[in-house]
């Protein structure tokens, strides 16, 4: 046989190098941006059409290039910035791989305008596909202009595969706040078809932030300093009972470069420990500043991973450092004797000023929140009003009124027979009830067959999961209209999320008056929902939503639902009564299915009086 082996010519290479540099729009933004900083640049503008995936343009006042050197800047492993692989230990600069203009190029139609200090005229370079179709001497200003047009335009399969214009842009602002979060000293704005999203002058690490993140982020501040041997901490946490549902403001930075680390995020968790309630996550902004020989950054194409010499030194100071800034400035509870007493009042409700009273209109909130056992978190809602016994029966408005009496319980027949002389004489049993609960969170009812154990919190998920889609794809749902419209502020990117699933939301019976560039304005809530809890709802609808970014119209409807109702479902550790028990277990069995929550988890199960029997044998 002859041989067969070739090498690959440059264009084939250089777009196989593509796919690891080039995920999307935001990854071109990402390197390009690097390069700017690399250039010493004060000031860089990002303009970028339909979220990129037709033009993104970043202007730069840095040193510009040579007719040469703009000429060689588009060769694969062509870089200005390290000479031998000893300089891998040394690195200051973002950039090193010399790739990444090569792999735009490769995938891109790329316009390169750029000049240096000394040199008079500048030069104008296009590139399609990795080959040059012009170069030419042009006039334009020291610095750098590079717009990328068409991204993917010879990959369609690459291109079809990006994301709807609105997670797109996501991904952009993302790439965006964290390398102007580096980089406070630089100017930076960032304009999306013709709309200026960020304009954010030069300034320092904490006002950067309060740029980004909305001016009442301030406040929410706790500034965290230590300087040792090893690493050089500066920058902030937030405080925890601003802490978030979804994970957004979380940044690390490593000599200035934005980093993702696992076990760093840990130590910071770990020195919130106590301080934070349930499945809430705390903002933090943290500067690490260490030696470059004690970092390999060469682990990973977009180097947003590291490896640490000596990570467990790391993890070490940076939970103490952070701790010892909570403790400082009184966010901590200092006196650890009381700490018993703490345990079970979560921390952010300790707290908690006494809440202004409201003019309240909604009528129809979910009334199995207002239980006497439950815990004074959000989880089990014991900030919820009292409100008369009976109204929640309107929380089940929506579904089929047929079945309302006569209950579909498909294959599970119920016990028909009174129960008499029960063990120990219970009154339920006596007036003819037969659901009880169990540990607050099982309902239990007896079948003709054995027993029905139902997860509380599981039905009342499945139950109100159907009740909201069918709100959302079939009927119209009703609102409340608000007395005094909400205002909520939010960052750019929910705002960015907001508008994206903003007609869903109106679905379910959510009127926006407004979305404007950090804050909602919101005149109808569901009558499901209460006020009060509008805000954790959407900021945990928010937190799903960036999960698992959703593409198309039914999913994005069917996470929408979901979310809703896990947030508004009844949790366990709630007391029911024996009328919203069995309200629940009518409910459920009038639901198309009965037996898995959205979540895909059991919603019951029985116990049959032949297992039953077994037991006793
Ligand atoms: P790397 O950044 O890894 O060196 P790139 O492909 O991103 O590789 O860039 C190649 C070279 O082009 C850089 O080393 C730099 O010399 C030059 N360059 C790229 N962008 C700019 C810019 N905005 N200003 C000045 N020089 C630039
Ligand atoms: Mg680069």
């Amino acid at each position: 046989m002859s041989d067969i082996i070739q090498l690959l010519p440059d264009h084939v290479a250089n777009q196989i190098a593509a796919g690891e540099v080039v995920q999307r729009p935001s990854s071109v933004i990402k390197e390009l941006l690097e390069n700017s900083i690399d250039a010493k640049a004060s000031r860089i503008q990002v303009l970028i059409k339909d979220a990129g995936k037709t033009l993104i343009q970043i202007i730069d006042d840095g040193e510009g290039m040579s007719l040469t050197d703009a000429r060689m800047s588009f060769e694969r492993h062509a870089t200005s910035k390290i000479k031998v692989a000893d300089d891998l230990f040394s690195l200051r600069t973002k950039g090193f791989r010399g790739e990444a203009l090569a792999s735009i190029a490769a995938i891109a139609h790329v316009e390169l305008k750029t000049k240096t200090e000394v040199d008079e005229i500048g030069t104008i370079i296009k590139i399609e596909g990795s080959h040059v179709t012009s170069q030419e001497a042009c006039v334009t200003p020291k610095g750098t202009c590079i717009s990328v047009k068409n991204l993917f335009y010879n990959i369609p399969a690459r291109r079809n595969f990006l994301k709807s214009d609105a997670v797109e842009t996501r991904h952009i602002i993302d790439e965006f706040q964290r390398v102007a979060l580096a980089h406070p000293d630089i100017s930076f704005s960032l304009t999306h078809n013709g709309n200026e999203l960020f304009q954010l002058p030069p300034a320092n690490f904490r006002q950067r932030i309060t740029n980004i993140f909305g001016g009442k982020t301030n406040e929410k501040l706790v500034p965290v300093d230590e300087d040792t041997g090893i690493v050089e901490i500066s920058g902030f946490v937030g405080k925890p009972e601003f802490a978030k549902k979804r994970r957004g403001e979380q940044f690390f930075f490593v000599n200035d470069r934005f980093i993702k680390s696992p076990y760093l995020n840990h130590a910071v968790v770990a020195a919130f420990e106590g301080l934070l309630k349930d499945k809430s996550y705390p903002s933090y902004f943290l500067y690490l500043q260490v030696a470059p020989k004690s970092i390999d950054i060469n682990i990973h194409p977009t180097k947003t991973e590291i490896k640490f010499d000596d990570e467990h030194a790391l993890y070490a100071i940076l939970k103490s450092s952070i701790k010892h800034s909570l403790g400082q400035f009184n966010v901590a509870p200092m006196l650890d004797f009381e700490r018993d007493s703490e345990l079970d009042t979560p921390y952010e409700y300790k707290n908690k000023g006494a809440n202004v009273p409201q003019v309240e209109v909604d009528r129809n909130f979910n009334p199995f929140q207002n239980e006497v056992g439950s815990k004074s978190n959000y989880s089990s809602g014991n900030n919820f009003r009292k409100e008369k016994p009976g109204e929640w029966e309107s929380l089940y408005s929506g579904l089929d009124a047929e079945n309302e009496s006569g209950i579909d319980v498909k294959q599970i027949e119920f016990e028909s027979e009174e129960v008499t002389g029960s063990l120990f004489g219970s009154n339920d049993e006596a007036s003819g009830k037969s659901t009880f609960q169990l540990q607050k969170k099982y309902i239990v009812s007896t079948l003709k067959s054995g027993l029905l154990v139902i997860d509380q919190h599981r039905a009342h998920t499945r139950i109100l999961y159907e009740e909201l889609l069918k709100n959302i794809t079939v009927s119209a749902a009703v609102s409340q209209q608000l007395l005094f419209p909400l205002r909520l502020q939010f960052n750019h990117q929910e705002i960015e999320m907001l508008k994206e699933i903003k007609e869903s939301l109106e679905q379910t019976g959510f009127i926006f008056a407004e979305i404007g560039k950090d804050e909602v304005e919101i005149t109808g809530i569901p009558t499901l929902i209460p006020e009060s809890e509008v805000e954790i709802l959407l900021e945990q609808l928010l937190s799903d939503f960036e999960k698992e970014v959703p593409d198309n119209g039914f999913t994005q409807t069917d996470l929408l639902a979901k979310s809703l109702a896990k947030s508004m479902a009844v949790r366990s550790g709630t007391l029911l009564n024996s009328e919203e028990q069995q309200h629940i277990l009518n409910r459920l069995f009038a639901c198309k299915e009965p037996g898995l929550s959205p979540f895909n988890k059991t919603v019951f199960s029985t116990i049959s009086v032949d297992e039953l029997d077994k037991k006793f044998a």
